[in-house]
């Protein structure tokens, strides 16, 4: 099944619900949008000359233009390489290279950076500002009929982050996205006719795969106009849309508790937040269900296997007199209804539940492996079982506890030393607003513990004091042996920290 079917199915149902806004406006219903997307799919087809299976990439900061774009691409029977709109030229061209793509959209603001990333692929043939003619020009013509697509046909080629090198191209099919979908609906959400999304963070990568879903449902999608994350412009638009679905990284989910803004946010507006792509410190979890209620629910996912190999829902939230409840939501949840998830030693044998190994999962959202690139996919993909990097443990009631990644765990003296533990305590102190922990080669332990702080505005963290916080609720072994002082953490474009980049300030 090609992956447009579901705005088929959703310009029959809902015809006249809006399916796109802008900021506080509609845009287009449910049955423009779908006839737009088939007169823009002839183009693509006629007058650009793309056939099946060819790539189309795009690089456009949050707008409407960008779900047209992507559901004329499948509707025509192609592949959508989207690209974060915070890229390096340098990083654009790789990913148009690798990917091969023939014809790549772009918002007004990214057309310098894609000219000249499109110096280095070769494949690329025209570039296309949704602001223009050209583009409006798409929007005019006859509809063609949506394209056959076998489940098995790249729909999505998904760059990882690369927070350790040149990025893969995770490739998903329709059938990894539309088994996204479903899942979606059986462990998160299923969300009402006439609902609604606020695209906060990229739609590229995290906000644009709850596209599937919330299209699916008749859920209006709403481009903030500024194009990105601002709390109060989020708010306003959280009041104005009913029953307000979100995802934020819980870096984001931070920036809304803590901004005086939330607290506009009407009784009851919003249905649902979505967290997950890196760890939620309990914290400031606990800070958020506080403020807002019993809204959230995390996900534990990757590009590999997109917003789908476990999660915490919004009953294991708000389940306050379990005795287990802190550490249900120190953990990533259960595994999803269509994932099997194992935590293995270095072959393959799954390890005691308990014990900490690698997580690897089996199941139709994941990846069918990464494109132009065997080797990776060899590594990654294993007798079908996907090898996620992630370190972990099961307890015994089957909730996941995610340690870290592989790379990142520290070995000291013999002993693993998962930096998030050692993370979620130094954030219990007040004036820390962030923190990262990183091993330094030591000659006698193998690695030590350092951690870098970065200390909220105005205020004065002396490590005695962040010692002391370790002592009282770490083992002494796990405890910093040094701290480093830092304005910002840094992060790339996904908002991830670079730990490859903080050991260069060991
Ligand atoms: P990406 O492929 O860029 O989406 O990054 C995926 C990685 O983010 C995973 O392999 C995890 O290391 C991390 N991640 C995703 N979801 C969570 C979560 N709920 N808690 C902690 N880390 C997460």
């Amino acid at each position: 099944m090609n992956i447009a079917h579901l705005l088929l199915g959703s310009s029959q149902e809902f015809r006249d619900l809006p399916a796109l806004a802008r900021g506080t406006s509609p845009y287009l219903s449910y049955r423009d949008l779908w006839r737009k997307v088939a007169v823009m799919s002839t183009h693509l087809q006629v007058r650009f000359g793309l056939q099946r299976g060819d790539r189309v990439a795009f690089a456009m900061t949050n707008c409407v233009e960008a779900i047209e774009v992507m559901y004329a691409i499948w509707h025509a029977g192609l592949s959508a390489v989207p690209m974060n709109a915070k890229l390096h030229a340098k990083e654009m061209a790789f990913i148009l290279e690798n990917s091969g793509a023939r014809l790549c959209f772009v918002t007004p603001d990214l057309a310098g950076t894609i000219a000249e990333a499109a110096r280095e692929a070769p494949e690329l043939r025209e570039i296309v500002d949704t602001t223009t003619r050209a583009y409006s020009f798409m929007g005019v013509g006859d509809p063609s009929p949506m394209a056959d697509a076998e489940p098995t046909d790249p729909a999505w080629l998904f760059y990882t982050s690369g927070t350790t090198g040149r990025p893969k191209g995770a490739t998903l099919t329709h059938r990894n996205l539309l088994a996204m979908t479903l899942n979606y609906f059986a462990d998160v959400d299923r969300p009402p006719p006439g609902g609604s999304i606020v695209h906060a963070a990229p739609i590229s990568h995290g906000s644009g795969l709850w596209n599937f879903p919330m299209l699916a449902r008749g859920s209006v999608q709403v481009f903030p106009e500024s194009g990105k994350y601002e709390v109060p412009e989020t708010v306003e638009l959280m009041n104005r849309w009913p029953e307000c679905s979100i995802f934020l990284a819980p870096t984001m989910v931070k920036r809304l508790v803590e901004h005086g803004s939330a607290a506009d946010l009407r009784p009851g507006a919003l249905r649902l937040i979505t967290y997950g792509g890196a760890p939620m410190y309990v914290s400031d979890l606990k800070r958020a269900m506080e403020l807002l209620g019993n809204v959230l629910t995390q996900l534990y996912g990757q590009g590999e296997s997109p917003m789908t190999i476990t999660h915490l829902s919004r009953e294991f939230h708000a389940e306050r007199d379990h005795p287990r409840w802190e550490a249900r939501l120190a953990s990533a949840g259960i595994a999803d209804t269509c994932m099997e998830v194992r935590v293995v030693d270095e072959d393959g044998r799954q390890v005691p539940t308990g014990e900490v190994g690698e997580i690897i999962c089996k199941g139709d959202p994941v990846m069918s492996g990464y494109w132009n690139n065997p080797e990776a996919t060899a590594r990654s993909l294993r007798n079908g079982w996907l090898w996620t990097g992630d370190v972990g443990a099961f307890d015994e009631e089957g909730f996941l506890t995610l340690k870290d990644r592989s790379k990142d765990m520290i070995i000291s003296g013999g002993s693993n030393i998962y930096p998030r533990e050692i993370e979620d305590v130094l954030n219990l102190h007040p004036a820390v607003a962030e923190c990262s922990v990183v091993g330094r080669p030591h000659p006698e332990w193998g690695e030590e513990v350092v951690a870098f702080i970065v200390p909220r505005q105005g205020a004065n963290v002396k490590p005695a004091e962040l010692d002391k916080l370790c002592l009282d609720n770490i083992a002494r072994f796990k405890r910093p042996k040094d701290y480093k002082f830092l304005d910002a953490l840094p992060k790339n474009n996904y908002g991830k920290i670079l730990k490859t980049e903080l050991r260069t300030k060991l």
